[in-house]
């Protein structure tokens, strides 16, 4: 599953791109945008040829939703799941972080294939669901909601499209149970599109936003440890109620993580920060910046002296000597 045939968030500047630099006749892109009542012919079971051929060969980007997902099925916190199963990626030239699932050591093949097939089917993430259909979630700039379209995939190994079943893109997405994860995801992919949309930025931005970013997104557990801390809640006002249910639901702490970036990233009003907490923030910022002022100054000084006084050399003091 190559990473542009599954990516389930591309705009329509992408998605002409891709059109544009591939010869469809080689293509496994088809050319359509596709509606949700269109027919396709397609049928995967465990007894094709081709079994496991497409978990075996992965570029798989992962939705926070999956991972969210993938993490609680596995017992393990966000900072272990990403560490032993993902690796990090740029998702534009503005560095905006995301993730992947890292294939098995020395190969390509996804760390949750078995013989079986996929040993975390219950909770796979959007991509493999949908596969072969690639979701295309498109905002242009000047409209403020997206739009959802799709894409068929038809690589030559995949054998399922041979298969005799014929059904619309719609009755596959009920029977892969992709709405919940669209649904769950739809906060992020606007983000992501409204992000993208914006074009390029004026200049790098500051490394904070894209930390930031990736906290909210996919290292949950210390977003909420973030969120819970007092530094936070000095700067913001989180009601006791919205409180009490991030800390114990972390659908509900991606949601307000989602809805606290559009603040972060795009001003939009989703917090109240606390009375005065700017003016304290600056107050902060002004006094570590005089810190690093005194310090720079110090070393300036050191410097300068160093300069100036060089070793004392035999003799130097005046005794004449060279004991
Ligand atoms: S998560 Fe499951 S379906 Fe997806 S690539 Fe891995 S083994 Fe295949
Ligand atoms: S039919 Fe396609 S989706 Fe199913 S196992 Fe084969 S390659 Fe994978």
């Amino acid at each position: 599953m190559p990473d542009e045939l599954t990516r389930i968030t591309m705009n329509e500047q992408e998605f002409n791109n891709l059109a544009k630099d591939s010869p469809f006749r080689e293509s496994p892109v088809m050319p359509n945008m596709l509606e949700g009542d269109t027919t396709i012919q397609f049928r995967c079971h465990r007894d094709v040829k081709c079994w496991n051929a497409c978990c075996s060969n992965i570029d798989i980007p992962l939705t926070p939703y999956d991972i969210l997902r993938l993490k609680n099925r596995l017992g393990v916190s966000s900072a272990e799941f990403l560490q032993q199963y993902t690796f990090p990626y740029e998702m534009d030239q503005d560095g905006l972080p995301g993730v992947k699932f890292q294939p098995v050591e020395g190969g390509t093949a996804c760390q949750f294939m078995v013989e079986e097939g996929c040993s975390v089917y219950e909770d796979r993430p959007a991509s493999c669901r949908y596969y072969p259909v690639a979701l295309l979630s498109m905002r242009r700039s000047d409209e403020y909601t997206d739009r959802t379209a799709y894409a068929l995939v038809q690589e030559a190994h995949c054998l399922g499209h041979k298969e005799e079943r014929r059904l619309t893109i719609e009755d596959y997405r009920q029977e892969q149970g992709v709405s919940d994860y669209d649904e769950k995801s739809r906060g992020w992919r606007q983000l992501i599109l409204k992000k993208k949309s914006a074009g390029p930025a004026v200049g790098k931005p500051p490394l904070i936003s894209n930390q930031l970013f990736f906290m909210a997104s996919y290292d949950l557990d210390r977003f909420r440890a973030f969120v819970m801390s007092p530094s936070f809640n000095q700067s913001y006002v989180v009601p006791v109620e919205l409180m009490a249910e991030i800390v114990a639901d972390d659908e509900k702490l991606l949601a307000f993580g989602c809805n606290f970036l559009k603040q972060s990233l795009f001003n939009e009003k989703f917090l109240e920060e606390q009375e005065g907490a700017f003016e304290k923030h600056r107050a902060r910022l002004n006094e570590r910046g005089q810190v690093i002022r005194d310090a720079m100054q110090k070393d300036r000084q050191k410097l300068a002296d160093d300069m100036y006084s060089p070793d004392p050399r035999p003799g130097d003091c005046g005794c004449g000597g060279t004991d």
